[in-house]
């Protein structure tokens, strides 16, 4: 945490006038924008285009559209306004005339307006303000000697890091331009044709240097041919490592996890169950059981709604582990999750005799040695923990199967570095449940190397969470439903706004809400959970709350995942504006656990817009984690969604989840094709975009 703290210290922006000295040598500034090889420059496209195609007639030019004009310049002079020195020279051509203004300048652009030379400005044209057509800081040449000396193509305008100049890049990137023989075409011509696509060659070249009859709006739409080109080019580099990984993950092998009849856990613990499983529970079950007989490890991921009950189906898969004599591990996102685990998990596995620990940071250093010793010797047989589970210094026994809950929290990176984790070249199953919905095109994209189970049954007895959108001016009333909740012996989440993404920043506004809530609600035993708390003090505040010692909990989002008190039957989140539509169905899903009508209040700014409100209805309208989630998709895009950081495999830079779904699904299929038919080529195409991630194929 410390280390993390002072790392933007250590780190400096560049600011201020003096950059140059601090922005280091080229090279590394060009690292910075990811420009390494050939190419990265070849795929560094241009963020927007000028036409300096074509001349056109000063009488023509429109305001706001820029254009080029050329003429002659008939006066210049330096003019002292209010806010300093400015340059301006009058041009003129057959047609009219304009004025070119610069408030910024070099001495030597007296030089380039010398009255009687012919000039070419490229600019947006305005309405000057005493009358006529200004273009200010345009972009000029001259003099000019040829008239029809035009350029041929469409001059790209391409995103720039600190001190690296735009004639510089276009010089560079022209250059690559010349020689694509380096770059070899690797899609199969069967599958341009089916998609109607060019070439790279071709594509590259036009989106670098459109021809003057190009379609602007469609380039800077990324529609069109082109575009499609490389964003199918993208797609199927990312298909082709995704299946490199799961092929990996197939070749290991892993053990066999038989039913026992002797020591017979899951049985027992189906008959002790105090609830039948639900159908979908069953099925999942079932294909959970199939693939752990087999001696390759099972990569699957459980997809099941806030509540849907995947908790029962990963203790019985732990148990079937078990029983087989292996250790199971089961990892949560955070402390507080990973110690309810612990505590709903001993209920049910210790009348089984199994014994279980816990590894968490609330550990004493003795404990937590102590720990360390049951897992390595084989004496422990289900460890319950966060991540630090799948740390270095863990070392299990005979690990057969991992479970990680909230999987969307974890990503790729851990389940690489799970896999890293492995004993003399076993893998140990593994099993991801979440319960965000990972809308169809996200998965087949994100998790293509994992096999899906869905839960799309509830366990009966729920009831529905009536929601309610409320302004933040009418909290009296909301306090009042509060009072009334608590005074009937139920208890209730109150969620402070969100400020900070990081949990530890966010301490403030809780201690805040808290003071102004208890002041508020004389008598009611309120709580305070939030992210900096110490792993013991979140785990006391969260047991007398469970206890019912609490009546009314103020927290952050740190409930936001598995928290389960069934007399809670009342959330309030305060600014829900700040969530997101995923997150804030998480959170309601801590209320209507089985302990009678169940509400959720969200709060909102009644300065909120159309569209925020638009959001909120959408979590009002909808119970179903899906819908919610794709809709979340299309507000936020996937890279929030997938929180960029953690999902370990590069995002997308070209190709849109939602708009290019069609493409992804081509992908898909020609990644499939080629992998078979010619597996050089597939991987020389992967390693292409992913070069600095070439590592990631061979973890
Ligand atoms: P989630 O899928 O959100 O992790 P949990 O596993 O925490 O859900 O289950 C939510 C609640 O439903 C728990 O209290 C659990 O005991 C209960 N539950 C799970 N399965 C069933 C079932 N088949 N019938 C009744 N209650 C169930
Ligand atoms: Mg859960």
């Amino acid at each position: 945490m410390a280390a993390s703290r002072t790392e933007p210290r250590s780190f400096p922006r560049p600011s201020g006038p003096i950059r140059s000295s601090r922005i280091g040598p080229l090279e590394e500034r060009l690292a910075r924008l990811g420009l390494v090889s050939d190419w990265d420059f070849l795929l560094h496209l241009p963020i927007r285009y000028e036409d300096e195609t074509r001349i056109t007639p000063i009488a023509e030019l429109q305001a706001g559209i820029p254009a080029q004009i050329q003429g002659t310049v008939r006066s210049a002079d330096m003019i002292h306004t209010a806010r300093g020195e400015q340059f301006s020279a009058w041009v003129q051509d057959e047609s009219g005339s304009l004025t070119a203004r610069f408030i910024y300048f070099y001495p030597s652009v007296k030089q380039q307006f010398l009255p009687g030379r012919v000039v070419r400005l490229y600019g947006e044209p305005r309405r000057a303000y005493a009358g006529g057509l200004e273009m200010i800081h345009p972009k000029v040449r001259a003099p000019v000697s040829d008239v029809r000396d035009l350029p041929h193509a469409l001059t790209p305008v391409y995103g720039l890091g600190e001190g690296v100049q735009q004639h510089w890049m276009r010089k560079q990137i022209a250059k690559r331009l010349l020689d694509l023989n380096g770059v070899a075409e690797l899609v199969p011509e069967a599958w341009l044709k089916k998609l109607n696509l060019p070439t790279l060659r071709a594509a590259l070249e036009y989106l670098h240097q459109p021809p003057p009859e190009a379609d602007a709006g469609v380039l800077a739409e990324h529609d069109g041919p082109y575009w499609a080109r490389i964003k199918f080019d993208e797609l199927l580099a990312q298909q082709t490592a995704l299946r490199e990984m799961r092929k990996l993950a197939a070749g290991a092998s892993a053990p066999a996890l038989l039913p026992n009849s002797s020591r017979s856990l899951t049985s027992r613990f189906l008959e002790r169950l105090p609830f039948p499983l639900t159908g979908a529970q069953e099925r999942v079950w079932r294909e959970l059981a199939a693939d752990l007989e087999k001696t390759r490890p099972m990569r699957r991921l459980v997809q099941g709604d806030v509540g849907s009950g995947k908790t029962v189906v990963a203790a019985l898969a732990a148990l079937r582990a078990v029983e087989a004599g292996r250790q199971a591990a089961i990892m949560a996102p955070t402390e507080i999750l990973a110690e309810q685990h612990f505590e709903n998990l001993k209920r049910w596995l210790e009348p089984l005799d199994v014994r279980m620990i816990r590894l968490s940071g609330s550990l004493k250093a003795a404990e937590k040695r102590a720990a360390l010793e049951a897992i390595a010797s084989g004496e422990a047989e289900v460890a319950v923990g966060t991540h630090a589970l799948i740390q270095e210094s863990v070392r299990f026994k005979d690990l057969g199967l991992a479970v990680i809950d909230e999987q969307h929290r974890f990503g790729v990176a851990q389940r690489l570095k799970l896999r890293r984790a492995e004993s003399d070249g076993e893998a140990p199953h593994l099993l991801m449940m979440s319960a965000t919905p990972i809308p169809r095109t996200l998965a087949m994209s994100y998790l293509a190397d994992l096999d899906v189970s869905v839960i799309d049954e509830m366990p009966p007895g729920r009831t529905p969470v009536e929601t309610k959108l409320v302004r933040i001016d009418r909290r009296s009333d909301v306090l009042a439903v509060v009072r009334g909740c608590a005074e009937s012996g139920r208890q209730v989440y109150w969620v402070c706004p969100l400020i900070e993404e990081s949990e530890a920043l966010d301490l403030t506004p809780a201690v805040d809400c808290r003071t102004a809530l208890e002041a508020a609600l004389p008598g009611l035993r309120i709580g305070l959970l939030h992210g900096a708390l110490a792993p013991e003090a979140k785990r006391l505040v969260m047991e007398s709350f469970e206890a019912g010692e609490i009546d009314v909990l103020v927290s952050t989002t740190v409930i936001e995942v598995g928290v389960d008190v069934p007399n809670a039957t009342l959330m309030v989140i305060e600014h829900a504006e700040r969530f997101g539509l995923a997150q804030l169905h998480q959170l309601r899903g801590r209320v209507g656990r089985g302990g009678g009508r169940s509400a959720c209040i969200l709060l909102y700014d009644p300065k909120l817009s159309e569209t925020g409100k638009a959001r909120l209805r959408v979590i009002r309208e909808s119970a179903d984690g899906f819908e919610i989630a794709r809709r979340d998709l299309e507000i936020r895009g996937p890279g929030e969604f997938l929180g960029e950081r953690q999902s370990g495999l590069p995002l997308l830079r070209f190709a849109d989840l939602e708009r290019d779904g069609a493409l992804l699904e081509a992908a898909r299929e020609a990644a499939a094709e080629m992998l078979r038919a010619d597996p050089e080529s597939a991987r020389r195409l992967a390693s292409r975009w992913y070069a600095s991630a070439s590592n990631l194929l061979c973890a």
